[in-house]
């Protein structure tokens, strides 16, 4: 009988920011209690799936130095998960290109896992619904639900429960990439840290609800003053230059500045595509950051490149 190898699968899976991040109490289990809003922006990463036989993880692109390529991968998580799932073996070759900032608080590695899902989904010719790979998702990471659905959404408990959020047209953004990456944990410790210091109880972002209609009306001045981001305390006093990058990103018109998530990268809210260029040729000339990108969203989450438009 002939046996057919299937194709490669490539997958493009974009970054995320979180527009609103307001931090609740740390719960038992470890983690804190978010209400976030997260919008998938078009910085993104592609990840190859292929017939293989053993499992291997090369990454390639910038700063793959940084990116595990064992069992400590996202990636990885994500195709033992499948495999246990599905009865396969989990013997693919997997290629990471970063697109995405490693450790800047972009959920790139968890984008990373999103997009394995996605591709040994094809790869294998599983029948698994939306609904069942955004459990199998919400196993491997709090981000990685996110990942894979992509758009605009609130994100509560861990940020794995999502709900879709109405948004209106795009918004455009500027991305300053820092020189160097922020864990986590790190970040999430400090704000505790920060939060059992302070006398008078610490600053806590309320209800999303004003960014909510700025989203639902796609105006972007509405927006800016409506960011927020409870981490970003916590990012600046481990990392204190950030103070710089968004003041340098402000200076440069920018609506708004906000550290993504836990950090490092800065995420600069400008009034459509142009206004964006003329942000980001000011920010780079500032020599605040590492390297500064243009994204705009939302954007669809974790999705199969079709063969055609692979160059
Ligand atoms: P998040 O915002 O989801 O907390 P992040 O965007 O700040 O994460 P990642 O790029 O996901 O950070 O990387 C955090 C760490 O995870 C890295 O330092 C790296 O060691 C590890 N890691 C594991 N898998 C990956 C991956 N596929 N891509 C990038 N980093 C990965």
């Amino acid at each position: 009988m002939l046996s057919v190898v299937p194709r490669p699968v490539r997958v493009r899976v974009p970054a995320k920011i979180n527009l609103h991040l307001g931090v609740g109490d740390l719960r038992d289990d470890g983690y804190h209690q978010l209400e976030t809003v997260f919008q998938a922006v078009s910085l993104s990463d592609e990840v190859t799936v292929a017939p293989a036989d053993r499992r291997s993880i090369t990454v390639i692109g910038d700063n793959a130095n940084a990116v595990p390529t064992d069992h400590t991968n996202l990636a990885w998580t994500a195709i033992d998960a499948l495999a246990a799932m599905t009865g396969h073996r989990g013997e693919v070759a997997v290629e990471i290109t970063k697109g995405i900032p490693v450790a800047g608080g972009m959920a790139g590695g968890s984008a990373d896992a999103a997009a394995v899902l996605v591709g040994l989904t094809r790869l294998w010719r599983s029948d698994i619904d939306r609904d069942d790979l955004s459990s199998v998702a919400a196993g491997i990471g709090s981000d990685v639900p996110f990942s894979l659905r992509g758009g605009t959404a609130l994100g509560t408990g861990r940020g794995e429960h999502l709900v879709g959020v109405l948004s209106r047209g795009s918004f455009h953004w500027v991305i300053a990439v820092a020189g160097g990456g922020l864990s986590t944990p790190e970040v999430y410790r400090e704000l505790d840290h920060l939060r059992a210091g302070s006398a008078t109880g610490e600053h806590r972002a309320g209800p999303p609800d004003e960014l909510l209609q700025a989203l639902a009306a796609g105006d972007a001045r509405r927006l800016a003053p409506a960011l927020c981001n409870d981490l970003q305390p916590a990012a600046l006093s481990l990392m204190p230059t950030l103070r710089r990058t968004l003041r340098a990103g402000t200076e440069a018109g920018a609506l708004a500045g906000i550290v993504s998530g836990s950090g490092p990268t800065c995420a600069f809210l400008c009034d459509d595509a142009d206004h964006a260029v003329d942000v980001a040729a000011e920010l780079a000339g500032a020599g605040v950051c590492r390297s500064v990108r243009i994204a705009s969203g939302p954007v669809p989450g974790a999705r199969v490149v079709p063969d055609e438009t692979i160059g």
